[in-house]
């Protein structure tokens, strides 16, 4: 095992790491590994990309903030702050012989003790996305000495319902993504971290570098996280063979891909079970990619089906004539209780399923 330096109880330091040591790191404490070396330095040095492979196997965070030796600059600095505020603490950072970890270490004021003074606000916000930024601005707009807090820990946020749009190809995908800090209310204080805890008792949420903020309400809505898993098969599969999802930034555009290339055959689209970001979104991309099927003639030739793991095609009765209509337009095959479980890619085909309701559907759903 390497040696380790512990410069405070946030942060140590050692020298260059191997993909085998990591498992160590993790038993020694350390809940992250950050990597200040350019790769390829030396012949036969790991790659940051191997280390941090190991290290999301083992579960600890991991961040590569490459800088030159003998060469840091402000940039690097900053990068290092960045990083150390955004890891779960303690990091072990690593170099080649661990000096200009600690050196970046000192430079993004690593060596200043946790402790910082307590911030308090009438309303702390976890989660800076659509909700968070609205209910924040919704609240300003009505009161303007309220206190608000957002804690959100990226720098970039992402409009989904217009990922919809770039599955049909009405929107570039750089149109949904902003820089947060242009949304943030202006009165609003935005905490560039995350939350790991809440202390109900104490009225605090703790953050990723121990800090804690308080609050006398607290709004809680860090959103959905997708669980691509829980279809085997689906993960190794989104982006290539026909395979595609609109709940990914870097995926929707290959629908609209697909959805412009495809001259005839079967088109799968599925719904699973709730919680999910938008009931909608299923729907919208398939009566969106029929629509353009249609305009190009060769709509006739398609196989459309829809397998909703829902008993009802839409959860708001109102809704359900209208959308029926478009059904019938455009001759979608309609599957009512029936969940996509598995996906074999390379067949194009799931290999089984299996109906969550008592209809009878077909059993065959590769996108959503
Ligand atoms: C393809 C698609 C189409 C959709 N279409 C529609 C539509 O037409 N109409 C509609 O109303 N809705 C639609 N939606 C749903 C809508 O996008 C979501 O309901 C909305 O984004 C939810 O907002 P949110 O703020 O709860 O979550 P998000 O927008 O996901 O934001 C959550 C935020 O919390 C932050 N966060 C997570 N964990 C932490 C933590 N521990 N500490 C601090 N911050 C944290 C994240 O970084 C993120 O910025 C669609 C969604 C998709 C994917």
């Amino acid at each position: 095992m390497m040696e380790i330096k512990r410069l405070n109880d946030r942060i140590g330091v050692c020298p260059q790491i191997t993909p085998d040591d990591v498992g160590a790191i993790a038993r020694e404490g350390y809940r992250s590994i950050l990597c200040n070396r350019p790769d390829g330095e030396e012949p036969l040095q790991p790659d940051a990309a191997q280390i941090a492979k190991r290290a999301q196997e083992v579960g600890l965070g991991f961040a590569h903030v490459p800088a030159v030796s003998g060469a840091l600059t402000e940039d690097n600095a900053r990068a290092m702050r960045d990083a150390l505020a955004r890891l779960p603490s303690p990091v072990l950072a690593y170099c080649r012989s661990g000096s200009r970890s600690a050196k970046l270490a000192e430079m993004a004021h690593a060596y200043e003790p946790v402790e910082k003074p307590t911030r308090c606000f009438d309303i702390v916000i976890v989660g800076g996305g659509s909700a968070g930024i609205a209910t924040a601005a919704s609240i300003l707009k009505r009161n303007r000495d309220v206190s608000i807090a957002i804690v959100e820990p990226n720098d970039k946020h992402y409009y989904q319902p217009g990922w919809t749009m770039v599955g049909a190809g009405v929107f570039d995908k750089a149109f949904t993504q902003r820089p947060e800090a242009q949304l943030i209310p202006r009165r609003a204080t935005w905490i560039k971290a995350s939350a790991t805890a809440f202390v109900p008792e104490a009225n605090q949420v703790i953050l990723c570098d121990g800090s804690h903020v308080e609050y006398r309400v607290l709004i809680a809505c860090p959103g959905l996280k997708l669980d691509w898993d829980a279809i085997p098969g689906l993960k190794e599969s989104l982006g290539r063979n026909g395979v595609t999802s609109n709940y990914c930034y870097d995926l929707a555009p290959y629908t609209n891909r697909l959805v412009k290339d495809f001259q005839g055959g079967r088109a799968l689209f599925t719904q699973p079970v709730m919680p999910i970001k938008c009931a909608g979104a299923p729907q919208k991309a398939m009566y969106l990619s029929c629509y353009r099927w249609e305009r190009r003639g060769v709509l006739k030739g398609i196989d459309v089906q829809f397998h909703t793991a829902g008993a009802v095609l839409f959860g708001v009765a109102a809704y359900v004539p209208a959308l029926m209509d478009y059904v019938a337009r455009y001759g979608i095959h309609l599957n009512l209780g029936s969940k996509l479980v598995a996906i074999d890619s390379a067949a194009k085909s799931p290999p089984s399923s299996r109906r969550t309701g008592k209809r009878r559907g077909a059993r065959m759903c590769t996108t959503t």
